[in-house]
């Protein structure tokens, strides 16, 4: 018997195509009558047929949100809230929108509907990392938690198949860290399992046809469950790596989670056999770190921490970042062999040689 603690996140959420057309009611179900909406620059026309949509309940529209949640950009959207006398936010798009949802809601405790477009699962989190002067800072707190989540497959009918694909590779890292977490739990390992398997199924099939909508409805689905992992236990080795080599060398995000995944799994896979096994099942495998090789490879992913831009000489200095106050993992960090992992995933070696 393992035994388990399960802490179940409180949110609503509406799942199908064509939703934002449930948006309206959504808000006076809510009780809420002055909506500030928060997107990207790039997503800017699609929330303005959204304000539109709205009508007297759209207060404002903010569409300056960007990676990394930077502080000064929270300030702004901060003075818009107070001007237009919002009563909650709709955050539109990514993590990125989501997370100045979240920003604002950690300083004004303001109700969030949040419509996500990516598969980055932000909405169904806890979790807000904000930055300030360069320095990333994140914080678990319920308070940033959307109470209300909108999927609307046909948003994501646009996603670039590039961005599909980083994103959804993105989202099973949270489902693989899941399955062998400190905290984890059969209800989550559950989720996490299907999970991975449903964007294992919808991600080539995305790749082949990026209006497919029964795949886009899959990996968004996936992508929910993702999410919803993130949310709920511990992250370990794999999310420390991104956050610190991604930061140190100005990385994108999504892609250096699909760059680093698989040698992450070779790096665990002995000392967590039963995630190892549960990874290989969802998506069909041999083990764990090859099944996820084989996806990025189908995939056409970005393969190397090189290809992103980090430097050769970087290597060392992401060792020593990645084991300092390391995350909990269920194998010990240990310089020498995480060294190996980086250089290992800096030229895109076979990960399987890790373990
Ligand atoms: P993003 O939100 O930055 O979006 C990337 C780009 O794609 C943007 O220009 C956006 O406008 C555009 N875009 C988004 N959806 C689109 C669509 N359907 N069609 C066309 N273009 C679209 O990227 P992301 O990967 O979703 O989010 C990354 C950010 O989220 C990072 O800051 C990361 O740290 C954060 N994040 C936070 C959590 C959390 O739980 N707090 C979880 C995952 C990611």
């Amino acid at each position: 018997m393992q035994p388990f603690v399960y802490n179940a996140l409180p949110s609503r959420v509406i799942f199908g195509s064509g939703t934002i057309a449930k948006l309206k009611a959504e808000l006076e179900r809510a009780g809420c009558s002055r909506a500030l909406l928060l997107s990207t620059h790039e997503q800017a026309e699609s929330l303005h047929a959204i304000a539109a949509l709205l009508g007297p309940l759209a207060a404002g529209t903010f569409t300056q949100a960007a990676m990394h949640t930077p502080t000064e950009v929270t300030e702004r959207a901060l003075s818009l809230v107070q001007e237009c006398q919002a009563d909650c936010t709709v955050s539109f798009g990514g993590g990125s929108s989501t997370g100045l949802g979240k920003a604002i809601a950690l300083r004004t405790d303001l109700m969030q509907i949040a419509v996500p477009t990516t598969y980055a699962g932000s909405e169904v989190t806890p979790i807000i990392g904000e930055t300030k002067d360069g320095v990333k800072v994140t914080q678990r707190t319920l308070k940033v938690l959307p109470e209300i989540v909108i999927y609307d497959v046909d948003f994501t009918l646009s996603l670039p198949p590039h961005l599909s694909v980083t994103s959804g590779t993105n989202a099973i890292a949270h489902a693989v860290e899941a399955l062998y977490a400190q905290d984890r739990n059969p209800v989550i390992s559950m989720m996490a399992e299907q999970a991975i398997g449903a964007m294992g199924r919808a991600l080539p099939a995305i790749l082949a046809d990026p209006q497919n909508r029964e795949a886009r409805a899959e990996a968004l689905y996936g992508a929910w469950l993702c999410g919803v992992c993130l949310g709920s236990v511990g992250m370990a080795l794999h999310h420390k790596l991104c956050h610190v080599i991604g930061g140190a060398f100005d990385l994108p995000h999504a892609d250096t989670h699909t760059v680093i995944l698989p040698y992450a799994m070779a790096y665990n896979a002995k000392a967590a056999p039963e995630a190892d096994a549960a990874v290989a099942r969802a998506l069909g495998g041999k083990d764990g770190t090859s099944a996820l090789v084989d996806l990025a490879t189908r995939l056409g992913s970005p393969r190397s921490l090189k290809s992103l831009g980090m430097p050769e000489a970087g290597i060392d200095r992401a060792a020593d970042l990645a084991v300092q106050n390391p995350y909990w993992n269920p194998r010990p960090i240990e310089r020498t062999a995480v060294r190996a992992l980086i250089a290992a995933a800096w030229a895109g070696a076979t990960p399987a040689a890790l373990d």
